[in-house]
């Protein structure tokens, strides 16, 4: 599943190639028609087919950002602002393309389920090969309020104050620590691979209770998280799954990670274990970890 880092690489290819271009038309695929006709709402939050590609048609894009793990196309139309959010779910991703056959995979391009075409002549297309993935057309953040839920940017100043007072409340005080600094509530954009690096980089066991630990060691914790989101942003993410950027280039920080999908550790060499925590699978180090 994507996480920050990933996000941040589309972000970053996604906003040059995107930008300034005003959409022309939209198609959306059979798959999504049908998902709707049976009241299903696969990928296409909020709107039919048909008002999706009408409020869509004629919108500028004025800039992409990303929110957390969220992909926020910033849209202009006679002078009225709107927002298209895009969550990529488990294997989401965009492509800015001439033409569909420039997306190389074919799993990508099997499963292109909406496609932008551009007043220029280009395509900006959304495949999902999963289908988790959403687009929900909004007029602001607070439109939808889960968007306004959502703990404050890894980087932001504020940001270790408010993960330090939630662990401290009864909400999270019992809930093991991996299960809270995955809660985008308490840290965005922290999910399964970042937090179980992070926990074996301050050797703390993951299944431990939040209250339990020292609030100097969670501040290690969150500087640590902060640290690995940083590096593998740098990398380009990790392409474990089906993660690409706009290019469809993989990330290289796969190569890096200690103990995310490790049979061994890299510290004693001991054997990983694995826990369930939240319903994601946690590897870490029995001696290393407590
Ligand atoms: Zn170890």
């Amino acid at each position: 599943m994507p996480e920050l880092p990933e996000v941040e690489g589309v972000v970053r290819s996604l906003s040059p190639a995107a930008s300034g271009r005003t959409i022309r038309d939209i198609t959306v695929s059979d798959t999504i028609i049908r998902s709707k006709s049976e009241a299903k709402e696969a990928i296409l939050k909020n709107s039919s087919p048909e008002e999706f590609a009408e409020k869509m048609r004629g919108m500028t894009i004025m800039d992409v950002t990303r929110r957390s793990k969220y992909i926020y196309f910033h849209l202009e139309k006679n002078g009225e602002r709107h927002l298209l959010v895009s969550h990529l779910g488990m294997s989401g991703a965009w492509f800015a393309v001439n033409d569909i056959d420039e997306v190389k995979e074919e799993k990508f391009r099997r499963h292109i389920h909406v496609i932008f075409r551009m007043e220029d002549g280009g395509l900006l297309a959304y495949a999902d090969i999963r289908r988790f993935g959403e687009l929900r057309l909004i007029g602001e953040e607070s439109d939808h309020p889960p968007l306004l839920a959502m703990a404050p940017e890894p980087f932001d100043e504020s940001a270790a104050g408010h993960f330090l007072s939630l662990s401290r409340t009864p909400k999270y005080a019992g809930k093991p620590i991996k299960e809270t600094i995955m809660d985008g509530k308490v840290i965005s954009g922290c999910g399964n691979i970042y937090a179980t690096e992070a926990l074996f980089r301050t050797g703390i066991h993951p299944g431990r209770k939040t209250g339990r630990i020292s609030m100097a060691r969670l501040e290690r914790l969150f500087d640590e998280i902060r640290q690995v989101l940083g590096e593998a942003i740098e990398a380009g993410g990790s392409s474990i799954s089906d993660y690409r950027n706009i290019n469809g280039e993989a990330g290289g920080m796969q190569d890096r990670l200690r103990m995310y999908g490790r049979k061994n550790c890299p510290g004693c060499g001991a054997e990983t274990k694995r826990m369930t925590i939240a319903g994601r699978t946690s590897v870490y180090c029995p001696k290393c970890q407590h």
